[in-house]
C-alpha cells in the first residue's frame, strides 16, 4: 500500500495548512481516496494526473467523517469520477448537504484499497460519525481529526462532539500499537503511542483545570475559558468555549459537576 497525500488546497483558520487527502492505487488498476476535500480545482486536477499516470480509476472515496472539509468536494468528484462510491459512517442531517448517494459503513467493515483491506474503526467524540482506517499489515492508521499535531483537535460539544467517547477513540488507537497516523492535518506521526499519551494527557490535564476553575467560583463558559486560556488569540476563543463545554458536559456525565439556573459548580 503506498499512500500518495494529496493537499486539498483549503488553508484556513481551522483547517491549518489545510487538509490532507490520500489517493491508493493498486497495481490493478482500482484507487481510493480517503477523505474529499472541499471540491478545489487543484485537488481535483491532482488525482486526476495521479490516476492518469498510472491508468488507474478511482472506485471508492472513503470519508473519515461529515465535517465541510472532509466530505463536502464529492460531488465535485463524483462529476468526474462516475464510477466512484462514496462511503462514510452514517450521519444523516450532515450527509444529506453533500448530494451523493452515500453508502454506510459500520464498525469492523472491511474495505479494499490499493490491492489490500482496511478495517473500519468507529472513532466518536471528534464527531458522531467519525472513522480511522486500519491497515494492520503496515500498523498504518488513517487517523482523520483525531490527532493533529502543532494544533488542539476540537470537540464540538454542540454539534455532537464528546470528550468521553473522543478520549476512548484515542485509547482504542493506542491499544492497536500502530506504527505510522496519517491524519487529515498537519505531518504524518510516526511515533503514534507518544503522541496518543500526549494527547490524553492534555485532556486530563485540561479537566483538572476545569475542575480548579470550578472550585475557584468560575460558573459560565466564558469565565472558565478566560481563566486557562488566558492570553489566548481572541479568534480562538470560540474554539476554546467549545472545549471547555465539552469538558463540562463530560464531568456532567460522570456525576462531578452540575448545570444549574446560575451556572456550573461542583
Ligand atoms: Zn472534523
Amino acid at each position: 500500500m503506498h499512500p500518495v497525500l494529496i493537499a486539498a488546497r483549503n488553508p484556513g483558520a481551522m483547517t491549518g495548512h489545510g487538509n490532507n487527502t490520500y489517493l491508493i492505487i493498486d497495481p490493478g488498476g482500482g484507487a481510493a481516496l480517503i477523505d474529499a476535500g472541499v471540491g478545489h480545482e487543484d485537488h481535483l486536477a491532482e488525482i486526476a494526473d495521479r490516476l492518469a499516470a498510472d491508468a488507474a480509476m478511482l472506485e471508492r472515496v472513503l470519508v473519515t467523517h461529515g465535517h465541510a472539509d472532509h466530505a463536502a468536494g464529492a460531488p465535485a468528484i463524483a462529476a468526474v469520477h462516475t464510477a466512484a462510491v462514496f462511503e462514510k459512517y452514517p450521519w444523516p442531517e450532515e450527509d444529506s448537504r453533500y448530494a451523493v448517494p452515500w453508502r454506510a459503513l459500520a464498525d469492523g467493515d472491511m474495505v479494499v484499497a490499493g490491492g489490500g483491506l482496511l478495517t473500519v474503526l468507529h472513532t466518536p467524540g471528534h464527531s458522531p460519525d467519525h472513522i480511522a482506517f486500519w491497515h494492520e499489515p503496515t500498523r498504518t492508521i488513517f487517523s482523520g481529526d483525531l490527532v493533529t499535531l502543532g494544533s488542539s483537535v476540537m470537540i464540538h460539544s454542540s454539534r455532537g462532539g464528546d470528550l468521553a467517547q473522543y478520549m476512548a477513540s484515542l485509547e482504542r488507537l493506542l491499544a492497536l500499537n500502530p506504527r505510522v497516523l496519517l491524519p487529515a492535518h498537519g505531518p504524518r506521526i510516526d511515533d503514534p503511542t507518544a503522541v496518543l499519551i500526549g494527547y490524553l494527557e492534555h485532556r486530563r490535564s485540561r479537566e483538572r483545570q476545569v475542575i480548579a476553575a470550578l472550585a475557584a467560583g468560575h460558573a459560565t463558559v466564558q469565565t472558565i475559558a478566560e481563566s486557562i486560556y488566558d492570553g489566548l488569540d481572541p479568534a480562538l476563543m470560540p474554539a476554546a468555549h467549545e472545549n471547555v463545554r465539552a469538558h463540562l458536559e463530560k464531568l456532567e456525565a460522570e456525576g462531578v459537576a452540575v448545570e444549574e439556573v446560575d451556572g456550573w459548580r461542583l
